[in-house]
């Protein structure tokens, strides 16, 4: 695990909490990248597969946008601190309890 490049208001053990998307709402505008202390968050560009899968709405504001959107890259490395919801301009960020398979 790497150390925070920041300091952030942790809350929770790494893999408790996890950051979860809107794909309705997110504009790949970014600022929860930089935000998150412990990269946990990157934006990418769909794959097709990912296309595929969105509904017709979803598809053109994916389009609008460069066909990217933000993802999770690290779920493990969360801990739930909040920062990345704050950032969100679309408000396309929500913070779950993580489920992990038993
Ligand atoms: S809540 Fe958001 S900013 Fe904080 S560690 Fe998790 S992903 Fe990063």
């Amino acid at each position: 695990m790497q150390p925070p490049r920041k300091t952030a208001p942790c809350t929770f053990p790494p893999g408790v909490m996890v950051p979860q998307i809107d794909p309705s709402r997110c504009e790949a505008k970014g600022p929860c990248v930089p935000a998150c202390p412990y990269d946990v968050l990157i934006i990418r560009l769909l794959t097709p597969e990912e296309r595929a899968d969105l509904t017709p709405l979803q598809r053109f504001r994916a389009f609008v946008h460069g066909n990217k959107r933000a993802f999770i890259a690290d779920p493990d490395a969360c801990r739930g601190c909040g920062l990345c919801v704050k950032a969100c301009p679309e408000r396309a960020i929500r913070l779950e309890r993580r489920v992990v398979p038993p």
